[in-house]
């Protein structure tokens, strides 16, 4: 017997008019590109969504195609993203910071027909127009007083393109599996990957972020997503927050300390996300300023490890409570969330920190488990670590024409190549991306749990642990510092600081100071170029 129930598809488009209607004067704040704060609400998003789908229908532009986007975190962005999904084609963002053959691999391969980009990707794109091979229109997120001059065929202002459009176009109708909107995940090895969210997944997914124990968000926060719409949905800001009818800063292009402070303090940020190297900049600028942010309640700290050292800092300090997140492209990207429990909430701060430092507990929607070499599930008990393995309705059951297939098992689960514990209390501890983790005489050792004791020294701005061959071990751990300007520190003292922290045999064997560590495009340590650099380093111990 089926339910009687009423048929109402989760498209993500309605969720623009839910704000509208309901939420509609809220404001959406953005850092513009141009330069000046620019101050829209939901209402005239809702509007002006509208007028990018019916322009977009103009082109010839239908259900399925793909439409390009290359920018930040803008209400135009929101506006195009709404419109594309509202006609029931598919949002492609385009990361920027990736090679330029990268990005002509992904644009080809997706088929992008349109491409919205921002004017600082302006040089860019005319760079990389000759090969898009399927991209027959591009829209520069602009008005026609600002649009650059650049050789990109058929350019047309943003502003321009959207006038003559339709503000009360009537959304299409169609089944909510629809595809929705598309990612490539950066991929160290092989070519990217294509994730393909349908309207469901993302419209889930916003719930499940939205929860009081995910991110928690209530219509009287004002929420600034950092992490890019190009990085994992902004890590479904973009739809949770109107959504709840939270108000939406959006930091535009600028990303560094003075000017995320700045967006923060004046707009009355309560909560935001970003990646570790984000918080590091601000954490320093906060330092050195002496300023502080008494609005924010919460930080949503996920992507790499949130080392424990930045977890104290705005909780100690500045009295922002920290929520570490774990996730991935292919997750939509939430996997856990960290916040307390009632076994844990009422600890000594210590204590509590312990588990602030893990990646979290999986909201309900993601189901995990741990499996080791013969894929036999581990046990539940904080010890055995193991493959992490996922299921969900938000979760990727294949990538984009079905590459990378041997990521994803007959019972439907998805290996997501990390490497970790669960505990008996549902938090999940990362150990290692699975080609990263450190295999020393047969036994693993975790970088990432040595990065995160080494960047609490005073002196380290950053660390990076990664295996080097060793004639006896086969590898042992090499450590890789970056020191916070105007600050020393010798191979010794870190080494000493090490002590007592982690087991004896985990102790790295060298210590080497660099200028730099290299990032991958969405801000995660670039272990294989570090393998690269120091694969051939000859370490003190293994002379012997
Ligand atoms: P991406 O799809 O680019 O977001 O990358 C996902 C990967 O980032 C995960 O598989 C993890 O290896 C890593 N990652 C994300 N969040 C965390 C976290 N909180 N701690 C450690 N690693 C993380």
């Amino acid at each position: 017997m089926l339910g009687l129930m009423q048929d109402w598809p989760l498209l993500v488009h309605k969720i623009i008019d839910h704000a509208a209607t309901y939420h509609g004067t809220r404001e959406v704040v953005t850092r513009s590109v141009e330069g000046p704060i620019v101050r829209s609400n939901y209402a005239q998003i809702a509007r002006r969504s509208r007028k990018v789908a019916s322009a977009l229908e103009g082109l010839g532009i239908a259900l399925g195609d793909r439409v390009a986007t290359m920018a930040w975190n803008t209400q135009r962005h929101i506006e195009t993203w709404y419109g594309i999904t509202g006609i029931g084609a598919v949002y492609h963002t385009l990361n920027p910071r990736l090679f330029p053959d990268q990005i002509v691999y992904i644009a080809n391969h997706a088929e992008d027909r349109v491409l919205f980009f921002d004017i600082t990707f302006a040089k860019l794109v005319e760079e990389l127009a000759p090969r898009l091979k399927t991209v027959k229109h591009y829209i520069c997120l602009t008005d026609a007083a600002n649009l650059p001059k650049a050789n990109i065929p058929g350019l047309v202002a943003y502003e321009d393109f959207i006038a003559d459009g339709d503000e009360s176009f009537a959304w299409k109708e169609f089944d909510e599996h629809t595809a929705c909107g598309l990612c490539y995940t950066s991929g160290t090895t092989g070519n990217p990957k294509g994730v393909l969210y349908s309207h469901r997944s993302n419209v889930l997914h916003a719930f499940v972020a939205a929860q009081a124990d995910a991110m928690g968000l209530r219509a009287v926060d004002s929420v600034m997503p950092i992490v890019p719409m190009f990085h994992a949905n902004a890590w479904a800001l973009a739809f949770s927050a109107p959504m709840v009818g939270c108000k939406l800063v959006l930091p535009g292009p600028k990303l560094d300390g003075d000017s995320v402070c700045e967006m923060l303090t004046n707009e009355g940020v309560t909560m935001t996300a970003a990646v570790p190297t984000v918080w590091l900049a601000l954490l320093q600028y906060l330092e050195k300023t002496g300023k502080t942010l008494p609005k924010m309640s919460r930080v949503i700290i996920g992507g790499s490890a949130a080392p424990r050292s930045m977890i104290e800092a705005f909780e100690k300090q500045y009295g922002i409570t920290v929520i570490h997140a774990w996730g991935m492209t292919e997750m939509s990207p939430l996997g856990t969330l960290g916040t307390m429990k009632p076994n844990n909430i009422d600890l000594p701060y210590e204590q509590q920190l312990d588990y602030k430092c893990r990646q979290g507990h999986p909201p309900f929607g993601v189901e995990m488990k741990i499996v080791g070499d013969d894929d036999r599930e581990q046990p539940r008990d904080g010890h055995a670590f193991g493959r992490l393995k996922v299921r969900g309705p938000a979760v990727a059951k294949a990538y984009f024409r079905g590459e990378g297939a041997g990521s994803f098992d007959e019972d439907g689960w998805f290996d997501t190549g990390d490497v970790a514990t669960l505990d008996p209390d549902g938090y999940m501890t990362i150990t290692d991306r699975a080609k990263d983790v450190i295999k020393s005489g047969g036994e693993w050792i975790s970088t990432i749990e040595i990065e995160n004791i080494a960047v609490g020294h005073p002196s380290v701005a950053e660390a990076a642990v990664i295996g080097v061959a060793h004639p006896k071990w086969d590898e042992r751990p090499l450590l890789i510092i970056v020191l916070k300007a105007g600050k020393s520190a010798t191979r010794e003292e870190l080494l000493t600081y090490l002590t007592g922290k982690i087991a004896k045999w985990w102790m790295p064997d060298d210590v080497v100071f660099v200028d730099e560590i290299p990032h991958t495009a969405t801000g995660k340590i670039q272990k294989t170029a570090l393998r690269e650099r120091f694969g051939k380093y000859r370490l003190p111990t293994a002379a012997a």
